[in-house]
């Protein structure tokens, strides 16, 4: 059996025929939100509907990092290698400082609470970038049933001043969300309202040092699943998340190929010694799989 399926030839180059895809552990309810610490030697990841974040080592194995997580989804890491966590529960972005205390980096806008932020990539400016989908207040499987106050929407904020700015405010529920390598596009994927129909896809936008965007088609149209979660090598290329696994999207929008999975994929992120291992968060369990690409930028 193979672990991939190549449907443009360049696609062969970017994975190694004989590396598999690994379940590195199960017994997970919904996995997601995987961030690389090079500096720790271990990558995070949650355990939404269970309430915590776990610690994956290798050589080691699973360990609880966080338990409750305020039902964590998404993370990611700022310029200063700081934990930054989307929490369902607190309904709130927060980052994790050195010391370990908790800094709440944003729980609402204009006044109304967020709906429940799902996904979150900074900047190398800084900024702190978010999804706030209302798929964790529809239900109390990831987090609490609540009342929606605000549209979903992308927000941007500087943590230098604490300004919040909605930057995307157009979507049904945006999820996944990430730069290229030169921060030129910000990709923001589409995941359709909870119990609707919606179209799937990611969007792209164009992004300017300023922290304007403008544009917005649709670049990719996810089949089989949906993006939910994604990350780019060095090349530009998209790693996302599919029901059959992880598709990998040239910047032209085409589907190279994908790497099959066993179980639903909901979120990937590069890391190991080259940033060439591809970690996935799927169901109830955390795979990885080395790849002939690198990550962009650090996880
Ligand atoms: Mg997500």
């Amino acid at each position: 059996m193979s672990f991939f399926e190549a449907l443009e030839p360049e696609f062969g180059s970017f994975v190694m025929g004989n590396a598999p895809v690994k379940q590195l552990a199960t017994g997970f309810d919904w996995t997601e939100g995987p961030v690389w610490f090079g500096d720790a030697n271990c990558l995070l990841f949650s355990d939404i509907p269970n309430n915590r974040i776990l610690r994956w080592t290798p050589g080691v194995g699973i360990s609880t990092y966080r338990q409750p997580s305020n039902y964590a989804n998404g993370h990611t890491r700022d310029r200063q290698g700081r934990l930054v966590s989307c929490e369902h529960g607190a309904r709130r972005v927060t980052r994790t400082e050195l010391d370990g205390s908790i800094t709440v980096i944003a729980d609402q806008y204009k006044g109304k609470r967020l709906n429940s932020p799902n996904d979150v990539v900074v900047k190398s400016d800084g900024t702190i970038w978010f999804s706030d989908p209302h798929y964790g207040i529809m239900t109390n499987y990831e987090g609490f049933k609540g009342a929606q106050e605000l549209p979903c929407n992308v927000y941007r904020v500087d943590p230098a001043n604490g300004v919040i700015e909605a930057v995307a405010t157009d979507f049904n529920c945006p999820n996944g969300l990430a730069f290229s390598p030169d921060e030129s596009r910000l990709y923001i994927a589409d995941t359709g309202r909870m119990f609707g129909a919606d179209a799937q896809h990611i969007r792209v936008f164009h992004s300017d040092s300023a922290g304007k965007l403008s544009g917005g088609k649709t670049f990719h149209v996810i089949q089989l699943g949906c993006a939910d979660g994604f990350r780019l090598d060095t090349q530009g290329n998209v790693w996302s998340s599919a029901a059959d696994g992880v598709h990998c999207i040239n910047p032209d929008g085409v589907l190279l190929g994908k790497i099959l999975v066993p179980e639903l994929v909901s979120n990937v992120c590069f890391g190991g010694r080259a940033k060439h291992q591809l970690f996935i968060t799927a169901t109830t369990s955390l795979y990885a799989v080395t790849l002939n690409r690198e990550g962009a930028v650090l996880p």
